[in-house]
């Protein structure tokens, strides 16, 4: 064990330490909500987008890259979006001494920026649909207390927009994009419950808003992704429209995806422990650490299999560490636990004499690796690793929901489906307990197993309830 701070009962405390102990970011720079990313914890980041590209390019988004700053002339043209951002945005109104004639917004996000173009990219229905993505910071005045990863001021962010030809098109586009978020999830061994955002709480000139949401202990959530439907609201305000096969002029339907490093902050979140971090094996900086134990007497001999096992897993794609140091083992096992790292080989001079490697994963299951078939076998344990992290993450997900059929069955340390009559008056009632509320309603099957229970009536008003609602915390 170590003295990290409980994580069921100070999340926040846990969740600081590990970042700290494990190297990931650092949250000294002196400007408030804005941190740096060590190198250790940007290659997470940065392995996270590889996987984002890898599940997205596949549905035709190709990757772009557009400016950061956006001018205000643009910035206002759809209305209920600016209202949602206004108090958000940080504007750039000097050019070294000379006041701008038009201030610049930096992005909170891209849609101003890309819409524009958009406008002139779209002439006829041959251009559609059209999809691009980008891989960006963007800048967002955030006035709650910030904190490291989950909540910044400087975002690393993924963000795909699309032009659809009409409203079923772009509920396709909806659709398809969800499918590739549960495959990034998986990728990940993260469950989530997936949510229609109520009314009230839809991104800002949306349809309507889909997000998926991790509970992440306590009746805390974790929004880790974002699908809108953006109807034409938007290109009627940008001017996005089309000649359609009969040569009439329509508008395009939109709608947008995004990702931020709050999934790195999930991941973390779901899956750390006492020990420290537990990466799953497709973003983790290390995959494999290896660990020579001898006596000074073999130590060199060791110490040469240890890199030649080493140089042969490197040879075949994997993030391979070896830890040659003078510590105790004892001492390099905690800090690679602390640090994450899936697989920990052990090699001594019985490993060597047997050809057979001692391998120890992060949860602690043990197995053996024939030398001769190395790779193969380091595969299997790291897929077996990804097989378990992901068992030990449902089962901590159903843990952490709950039915509630009467108001007062609503608790703090859960998250909980009711049901619910739609109304936002019954809503807002979810709210008088506190910083909780309906943060959406269940779409497709309940995340947990109801077993076979009719939808109770809404719990606020007792009237019939048209959807599951969940309940919770947002973080
Ligand atoms: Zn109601």
């Amino acid at each position: 064990m170590t003295d990290l701070p409980d994580k069921e009962h100070a999340f926040l405390d846990w969740f600081n330490e590990v970042l700290e102990r494990a190297n990931v970011s650092d949250k000294r720079y002196p400007v408030k909500g804005l941190n740096v990313w060590t190198p250790f914890g940007f290659k997470a980041l940065s392995l996270m987008d590889r996987l984002i590209r890898e599940k997205v390019e596949p549905l035709g988004y190709q990757e772009t890259a557009f400016p950061t700053l956006i001018p205000d002339t643009e910035f206002q043209k759809e209305g209920k979006h600016i209202k949602g951002f206004e108090e958000e945005v940080y504007w750039v109104t000097l050019g070294g001494k000379t006041p701008l004639d038009v201030r610049l917004a930096l992005r909170p996000t891209s849609e101003t920026a890309i819409y524009p173009m958009f406008s002139l990219w779209v002439r006829s229905h041959k251009d559609l649909p059209l999809r691009v993505y980008q891989i960006c910071n963007v800048f967002r005045y955030e006035t709650k207390t910030t904190r490291p990863i989950l909540r910044v001021r400087e975002i690393h962010f993924f963000e795909g927009h699309t032009v659809q030809l009409g409203e079923a098109e772009a509920e396709a586009q909806v659709q398809a994009d969800l499918g590739s978020f549960l495959a990034i999830a998986d990728a990940l061994c993260l469950p989530y419950i997936k949510n229609k955002r109520p009314e009230w709480d839809k991104f800002a000139g949306a349809f309507y808003s889909v997000a998926c949401d991790l509970p992440i202990g306590g009746n805390r959530t974790l929004q880790i992704g974002t699908v809108h439907h953006y109807k034409d609201n938007f290109a009627k305000a940008f001017n996005i429209c089309y000649e359609d096969k009969d040569g009439e002029q329509k508008f395009g339907h939109q709608t947008t995806y995004g990702i931020s490093e709050r999934l790195l902050g999930a991941v973390i979140a779901m899956h750390g422990d006492d020990h420290g971090l537990v990466w799953p094996s497709i973003i983790a900086p290390v995959q494999v650490v290896i660990i020579p134990i001898a006596r000074e007497s073999d130590a060199r001999s060791v110490n040469d299999f240890a890199q030649d096992v080493q140089r042969k897993l490197m040879a075949e794609g994997l993030r391979v560490a070896l830890d040659a140091s003078d510590e105790r083992p004892g001492a390099k096992y905690y800090a690679w636990e602390m640090k994450g790292v899936p697989l920990r080989i052990e090699i001594g001079p019985r490993e060597i004499k047997d050809n057979k490697l001692s391998a120890v994963n992060r949860l602690g299951e043990r197995s053996k690796i024939p030398g001769e078939d190395l790779m193969a076998g380091v595969a299997e344990a790291l897929e077996a690793f990804d097989a378990s992290l992901r068992k030990r993450a449902d089962s901590a997900f159903q843990e952490r929901i709950t039915i509630a059929r009467e108001e007062d069955e609503l608790k703090d340390d859960v998250v909980s489906l009711v049901g619910w009559c739609g109304s936002e008056e019954c809503g807002k009632k979810a709210e008088k307990g506190g910083d909780r509320s309906i943060i959406g309603t269940v779409m497709g099957e309940l995340p947990i197993d109801a077993k076979g229970m009719a939808r109770p009536s809404c719990i606020f008003c007792g009237n019939d309830s048209s959807a599951w609602a969940v309940v919770s915390r947002p973080l």
